[in-house]
């Protein structure tokens, strides 16, 4: 047993503790990608009124009774109706309307025929078959009917979601503000990219991983800055991100050798600790907290770590800050298409691609799986779950897992 709490507690831990920010009133053409703050309904049925789902003619069902093959029935043509416009006069006995796709039913019509199955002329169409009233007629209220809950807060805003919300002539809606992130790389080593090389130093890559990270989920990444392994240098950092931002992720100094200071800075800016370590490999080393419902989430300077553990727990989390509904990931079961030859004492999580290249969908795994392999990281859309207590794992093994 490790001496760590699951990584699906430490969630629980802060997912209790951090609500969604507040919200805004974005219009239409900005709200792609954007949370849903309130539940929607139709305020209008869709379609509004019955309609022609082909170019045909519209008449009275009861008409065509008779007709056969042999015997067709041919009705006048009284108007024509393409989609947009509206008839003029009731389609009486024996009397036909032309209708274009999209075009209204017209009064005293109740079936559409194709205009592929009648002869016709510009005056009448004759018609071979019976036909049942109510035949190729759209209803009115079909698609959506006024009142109908469309879709419920905590929704993200997709291209189906953006054209319902237009075709209900909603000009705008109420949606989550975006939360802003701040980033804050620790570490005495690190040097911004760009400056020279200096012996001994590595160049800060968390902060961009992390901004990417960030970015993918819809939130705004806020490049806090860098600060050494000094808690006076950390704390600062941590106010002023606190001062800034909805939620704060920290890298490096979480571990508990001489120079991780993180723990105890966050502690001194006011942070409420929720936990320290949890059970997974790599991403063990971490610290998550609370200020004023604000996330504080510092994860281990080791890249793979890192991330890792920021798709496991934190960015459930910033989900939740985000308003959305679903903000833990959907369990997946994923075969490896190779295997994995470490045992795994401890749970561990294992980074790959999905591949779906003979139609099943698998799981590849790079070989390097080392927390400060990054390079292994890259197209990574997949993590699989390796349970505390396991032996090697042979290819073909179905592991249980989440998309990232
Ligand atoms: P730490 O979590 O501070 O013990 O750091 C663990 C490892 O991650 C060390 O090798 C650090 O040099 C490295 N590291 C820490 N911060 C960063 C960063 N921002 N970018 C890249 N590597 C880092
Ligand atoms: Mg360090």
């Amino acid at each position: 047993m490790s001496k760590f709490i699951s990584h699906t507690e430490a969630r629980s831990r802060m997912l209790e503790r951090v609500f969604p920010v507040d919200t805004e009133q974005v219009s239409l053409s900005r709200l792609p990608g954007r949370i849903l703050a309130r539940d929607v309904s139709a305020r209008e049925s869709i379609p509004p009124f019955d309609r022609s789902p082909y170019d045909g003619y519209a008449f009275r069902a009861g008409d065509t009774v008779q007709a056969s093959q042999g015997s067709p029935v041919t009705l006048r043509i009284l108007e024509e109706i393409p989609a947009g416009s509206v008839s003029h006069c009731p389609v009486t006995e024996g009397c036909a309307v032309k209708v274009l796709t999209g075009a209204p039913i017209p009064d005293g019509a109740d079936a559409v025929i194709k205009f592929e199955r009648t002869e016709f002329t510009a005056e009448t169409v004759t018609i071979f078959s019976p036909c049942k009233s109510g035949s190729n007629i759209v209803r009115a209220g079909e698609d959506v009917r006024a009142g109908d809950l469309l879709v419920k807060a905590g929704a993200r805003i997709d291209a189906g979601l953006l054209g319902t919300l237009a075709s209900q002539n909603i000009p705008s809606a109420e949606v989550y503000r975006v939360p802003r992130i701040g980033i804050i790389s620790t570490g005495s080593e690190l040097v911004e990219v760009g400056s020279p090389r200096i012996p001994g130093k590595i160049y800060d890559s968390n902060r961009y991983m992390l901004c990417a990270a960030v970015s993918k989920l819809g939130m705004e990444p806020v490049l806090i800055g860098q600060a050494a392994d000094n808690v006076p240098d950390i704390l600062a950092c941590i106010r002023q991100g606190l001062a800034q931002c909805d939620g704060l992720l920290l890298t490096g100094g979480v571990s508990v050798g001489d120079y991780d200071l993180t723990p105890d800075a966050m502690e001194q800016a006011g942070v409420e600790l929720l936990f320290r370590g949890v059970d997974m490999k790599p991403g063990m080393a971490c610290a998550y907290g609370v200020w004023e419902g604000k996330p504080v989430c510092a994860l281990s300077g080791n890249p793979a770590s890192a991330i890792t553990n920021f798709h496991a727990i934190a960015a459930p989390v910033l989900r939740k800050l985000s308003g959305q509904s679903s903000c833990i990931p959907q369990e997946i079961s994923v075969k490896l298409v190779n295997g994995f030859r470490k045992k795994s004492p401890g749970t561990r999580f294992l980074r790959g691609m999905l591949d779906l290249s003979d139609g099943t969908v698998r799981m590849r795994v790079p070989s390097e799986q080392g927390n400060a392999v990054l390079s292994s990281a890259i197209g990574c859309n997949v993590m699989a779950i390796i349970p505390a207590g396991s032996d090697a794992i042979p290819e073909g093994t179905e592991l249980k897992g989440f998309l990232i």
